[in-house]
């Protein structure tokens, strides 16, 4: 077999045992490790106070750790969560805003155990600068959250995006985004990393979208689409637009099931989430590590 068989075969085997992207998979756990605090774009459903609503529910604030912190966590969790097969970046804010951090965290945690699978999710902005260093640190599954592919929908949906010390708004700020999002998705499908799709369904904004976006990503390769109900959080723009039913979600779920490989079983975790998807222990562990000495 060649490095890259080699390669393809070793990513096989993660994903066999990742919880989200595997839904037999449910005995395996993973942690999230909180060490990405800001944001590069501001989404009209999101309310930077709390965890990044692309990957975690709104209305906790995850604490931020350092990468030494984070690592340290890590090791405790390890040596008690039996079955602990991946290790997340997601947010609380974009893992690709803070890339310094998320990079020095898998760097620690890649030193000490070499076969862990990484994951990480990000609004895609900044993927074409970084993908190919995400690949280097062993990062074999993404998630990106996209939620329109065309820049009209996109200008309802983003408030702005920070983008080479420019803030971008409107179509332009869709249109960026789009692009980069997509060229990254192709950077990593085209290197045999294993993409994941989240769609936030914003009714009369982007529902009757999503099969378009979801045909999209089936082309560029991605692995599996997300369709998540959008959780209105106070204070956001979207406060008041009427969040999608599980049924309306698992509608369009189903539909875009005859496109390629459907979600159904996400959480919607918090950015410091711990265990199996079905049995979350972050707040024991959070209060755990409150209360030892310093
Ligand atoms: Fe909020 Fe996440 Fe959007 Fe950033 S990418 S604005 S943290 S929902
Ligand atoms: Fe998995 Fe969804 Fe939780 Fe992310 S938010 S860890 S995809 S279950």
């Amino acid at each position: 077999l060649d490095t890259a068989a080699i390669k393809k075969r070793e990513i096989e085997e993660k994903t066999k045992t990742h919880p989200c992207y595997n839904c037999g998979a449910h005995e395996y756990a993973r942690i999230h490790l909180p060490v990405a605090p800001h944001c590069n774009v501001q989404c009209n459903y999101c309310v930077r106070k709390f965890d990044c609503p692309n990957e975690s529910r709104p209305g906790v604030t995850t604490k931020v750790m350092t990468p030494e912190e984070a690592f340290d966590r890590y090791i405790s969790v390890k040596e008690k969560v039996p079955n602990l097969s991946v290790v997340g970046i997601a947010g609380p804010g974009d893992a690709l805003a803070n890339f310094g951090d998320t990079k020095r965290t898998l760097e620690l945690i890649r030193e000490y155990d070499p076969k862990v699978t990484f994951c990480l999710s990000t609004n895609g902005l900044m993927l074409p600068k970084y993908a190919d260093e995400l690949i280097k640190l062993g990062v074999s599954h993404v998630t990106v959250t996209i939620n329109a592919v065309d820049p009209r929908i996109s200008a309802k949906i983003y408030k702005f995006i920070d983008y080479m010390g420019i803030r971008f708004t409107g179509e332009n700020a869709g249109a960026i985004l789009l692009s980069n999002q997509l060229n990254g998705i192709r950077l990593l499908a085209s290197q045999g990393i294993i993409c994941k799709v989240n769609i936030v369904t914003l009714k009369g904004i982007n529902d009757t979208h999503i099969p378009e976006v979801v045909s999209k990503m089936k082309s560029l390769g991605c692995y599996v689409t997300n369709i998540m109900p959008m959780i209105p959080v106070k204070g956001s723009a979207f406060e008041n637009l009427v969040p999608a039913s599980n049924k309306e979600v698992n509608a369009i779920r189903d539909i875009c099931g005859e496109t390629m490989l459907q979600m159904y079983h996400c959480r919607q975790c918090r950015a410091d989430a711990v265990g199996r998807l079905d049995n979350d222990i972050s707040l024991e562990v959070n209060e755990k590590q409150q209360g030892e000495p310093a």
